[in-house]
C-alpha cells in the first residue's frame, strides 16, 4: 500500500474545504469545549449486514477521530433483542476492519449499559419525571394525538412515585406480559414535537438477549438508551443521519434530566445510491425470498457483497471521500461508486487474459508441438509490476466477438483474409472459416501467422486491431459471472400502484458464463485477488464456491461505463 492508499480518506481530503462537522469540530477544539477531545462511535445495530451507506458513517466517525488525533468506538446499539445478533455483530467487525478501520479495545454494547439504564430509569421516577402507563399499544397512538392536534393526557400520568416504582419493580420482574406497560418519561402531550410527548422509555419484553440472557424482560428503547451511552463513553460528537433530528430535544431532555455529561448529536444526510435499495428491512427481505444468494451476493450493497464483488477497501474509502458530508438529501449516482473502483483497481489490478466466450484458432503453419513464452506486461500503470510468461503454440482461444465474418466499417479485430496482432505475440491472418454442416456456427477459423512479427510491426503493412487470446492446450478452464444493477430504475421505488420495488428488479442482473478460458498464471491466484482480464473489465476470484474445485470470477466492473453510453445515446435518439 501507498501512503495514500493507507490514510482512510485516500489523497482527496486535504485538497478540499472543510464539510460542516469538520468546521463543527475545529471550533470546539478552538474554543476548548470538549478540553480538546474529538472522540465519535459508529453505532450500528446488530439485525442484519453493512451496506455501503453504513460506510460512509464508518467513514465520517473513524476519519474525523483519525484526522484531529481522536478516537472511534465501536458501539453494538443491541437493546432489541433478536436471534441473529451473532452472526451480524461478526459480520459487522470483519467489515468494519476490512474497511481498515481500527476500534482497538473500544468495543462496547449498549446491553452492557442495562443495569446503569435501569437505575437512571428509577432515578426518574423516584423524580416524578417517569411514569408506568397501562395504556396499550393502539390507545397510545391515539393519545398521542398528530402533527396538528395535540395528544391527551394518558390516565395513568399522576400516579405516586410509589405506585411507579412498585409497578415498575413488577414490570422487571416479569409480572406483566408484553405489551401491557410501559415506562413513560413526563414531559408534554401537547408539544409540537412528537417525540416529546411522554415517550416510552422501557417496554415489556420476555425475549433472550445474545448477551443478557434472560436477565432482562423490560427493555430500553433506543431514545433513553443512545444518548446516555454516550455520555457513559464520553463521546463529544455524536454523528447520525438526519432522521434522528427530531429526537435531538429528546436526546437533549434526558440527558439534561439526569444531569450527566452531554455530546453534542450532529446529523447528515444518509447516503442514497441510484438503482439501489439500501434499507437493512429491504436487503434482509431479497436474501430471504431468494432474490440473491445471500447478503453477500456480489449484486447487494452490503459491504460483504462488494468485498465479493472486488471492491477493494481503498475504493469505497475514495468514494466516500468524494460524495462529501452535507445537510440536504440527494441521490447519488452509482457510477461514482463504480468509478472509484474502476480507478483504484486500474493502478493496482494485474493484468491477464482471458476469453470468455472461445472461438477456436489454429495457426496452421505453427509448427505443432512448438509452445513459446512470450512476455506479458503486468501492469503498464506500475512498471514495478514487471512481467510474466505467457504460453503461445498452434491452437489458441479467441474471443467470439472478436471475429466477424462480415465486418462492419471500422472493425478493426478480425475477418476472412484480415489480419490482426495477438497481444504480446503474433500478427495472424484469418484464412479459412470452418462451419458445422448442420447448424451453420462457426467452430474454428484457420489461420496463418507471420513469424517476423514478434513484437514488431510487419514490413509493408499495417495492422490496427490487437486481441486477446488463450493458448488452448495451457488454458485453464473458468465460470465468469457477469453482474449488472440489480434495478432496472435509478429509483427503485418508483413503481406503479399495488406494486413494489422488487417488481424494479433486473432479471437480466446476473449472466454466469461456463466454459471460458483463462490463462495459465491463474492457477496460482487466490480467492478474493482481483485482476484486470484485458479489454473485458475487472474481475476478481470468488470466495464463495472455492469447495467446487472450478475458478470462478465475478465481473467487478467493466472497463468503462457503459451505461453512461447506453443512456447518451437514448437521449440522443430523443433528440
Ligand atoms: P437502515 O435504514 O439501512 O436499516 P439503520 O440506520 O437502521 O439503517 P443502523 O445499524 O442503525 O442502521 O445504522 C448505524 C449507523 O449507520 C447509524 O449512525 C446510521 O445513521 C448510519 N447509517 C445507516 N444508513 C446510512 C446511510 N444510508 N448513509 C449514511 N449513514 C447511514
Ligand atoms: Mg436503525
Amino acid at each position: 500500500m501507498t501512503q495514500d492508499d493507507n490514510t482512510p480518506a485516500g489523497g482527496e481530503q486535504a485538497a478540499r474545504s472543510l464539510h460542516f462537522i469538520e468546521q463543527i469540530v475545529e471550533e470546539d477544539l478552538k474554543t476548548g469545549k470538549y478540553d480538546g477531545r474529538v472522540h465519535t462511535r459508529f453505532p450500528p445495530e446488530p439485525n442484519g449486514y453493512l451496506h455501503i451507506g453504513h460506510a460512509k458513517s464508518i467513514c465520517l466517525n473513524f476519519g474525523l477521530a483519525a484526522k484531529y488525533g481522536g478516537l472511534c468506538n465501536l458501539r453494538f446499539d443491541d437493546t432489541n433483542p433478536s436471534k441473529e445478533e451473532l452472526e451480524y455483530v461478526e459480520s459487522i467487525k470483519e467489515d468494519v476492519r476490512w474497511l481498515g478501520f481500527d476500534w482497538a479495545e473500544r468495543e462496547y454494547y449498549a446491553s452492557d449499559y442495562f443495569d446503569q439504564l435501569h437505575e437512571w430509569a428509577v432515578q426518574m421516577i423516584e423524580a416524578g419525571q417517569a411514569y408506568v402507563c397501562d395504556l396499550a399499544p393502539d390507545q397510545m397512538r391515539e393519545y398521542r394525538g398528530t402533527l396538528t392536534r395535540p395528544g391527551r393526557n394518558s390516565p395513568y400520568r399522576d400516579r405516586d412515585v410509589q405506585e411507579n416504582l412498585d409497578l415498575f419493580r413488577r414490570m422487571y420482574d416479569g409480572e406483566f406480559p408484553d405489551g401491557t406497560r410501559t415506562l413513560r418519561a413526563q414531559i408534554d402531550m401537547a408539544h409540537p414535537n412528537l417525540n416529546m410527548r411522554d415517550p416510552v422509555m422501557y417496554r415489556i419484553l420476555h425475549a433472550t438477549h445474545h448477551r443478557s440472557g434472560d436477565k432482562w424482560c423490560i427493555y430500553p428503547m433506543y431514545d433513553f438508551t443512545h444518548g446516555q451511552s454516550d455520555s457513559l463513553e464520553r463521546i463529544t460528537h455524536s454523528v447520525c443521519t438526519l432522521e434522528f433530528e427530531n429526537h435531538r430535544p429528546l436526546y437533549d431532555w434526558y440527558l439534561d434530566q439526569l444531569g450527566i455529561y452531554h455530546p453534542q448529536q450532529i446529523e447528515f444526510a444518509r447516503l442514497n445510491l441510484s438503482y439501489t435499495v439500501m434499507s437493512k428491512r429491504k436487503l434482509l427481505e431479497l436474501v430471504r425470498a431468494g432474490h440473491v444468494s445471500g447478503w453477500d451476493d456480489p449484486r447487494m450493497p452490503s459491504i460483504s457483497g462488494l468485498r465479493r464483488r472486488g471492491y477493494t477497501p481503498e475504493s469505497i474509502r475514495r468514494f466516500c471521500e468524494r460524495i462529501g458530508v452535507a445537510k440536504f438529501y440527494s441521490v447519488v449516482d452509482v457510477a461514482v461508486l463504480e468509478g472509484c473502483v474502476r480507478e483504484h483497481l486500474n493502478a493496482v489490478a494485474p493484468r491477464v487474459m482471458a476469453v470468455l466466450r472461445p472461438l477456436r484458432v489454429v495457426i496452421d503453419n505453427y509448427p505443432e508441438d512448438q509452445v513459446e513464452e512470450v512476455d506479458a506486461v503486468n501492469n503498464p500503470e506500475d512498471p514495478s509490476a514487471g512481467t510474466r510468461k505467457v504460453p503461445f503454440s498452434r491452437v489458441l482461444y479467441i474471443e467470439r466477438d472478436d471475429f466477424r465474418e462480415d465486418p462492419p466499417r471500422k472493425f478493426f479485430r478480425l475477418a476472412p483474409g484480415r489480419e490482426v496482432r495477438l497481444r504480446y505475440a503474433y500478427v495472424v491472418k484469418c484464412e479459412e472459416v470452418i462451419k458445422d454442416e448442420q447448424t451453420g456456427e462457426i467452430v474454428e477459423l484457420r489461420c496463418s501467422y507471420d513469424p517476423d512479427t514478434l513484437g514488431q510491426q510487419p514490413v509493408g503493412r499495417k495492422v490496427k486491431g490487437v486481441i486477446h487470446w488463450v493458448s488452448a492446450d495451457h488454458a485453464l478452464e473458468a465460470e465468469v459471472r457477469l453482474y449488472d444493477r440489480l434495478f432496472t430504475k435509478e429509483n427503485p421505488e418508483d413503481v406503479e400502484e399495488g406494486e413494489e420495488y422488487k417488481s424494479n428488479l433486473n432479471p437480466n442482473s446476473l449472466e454466469v458464463l461456463e466454459g471460458c478460458c483463462v490463462e495459465p498464471s491463474l492457477a496460482e491466484a487466490t480467492p478474493g485477488s482481483r485482476y484486470q482480464f484485458e479489454r473485458l473489465g475487472y474481475f476478481c476470484l470468488d470466495t464463495g464456491d472455492a469447495a467446487s474445485g472450478t475458478l470462478v470470477f465475478n465481473r467487478t466492473v467493466s472497463l468503462r461505463d457503459t451505461w453512461a453510453k447506453i443512456e447518451k445515446k437514448a437521449q440522443k435518439k430523443k433528440k
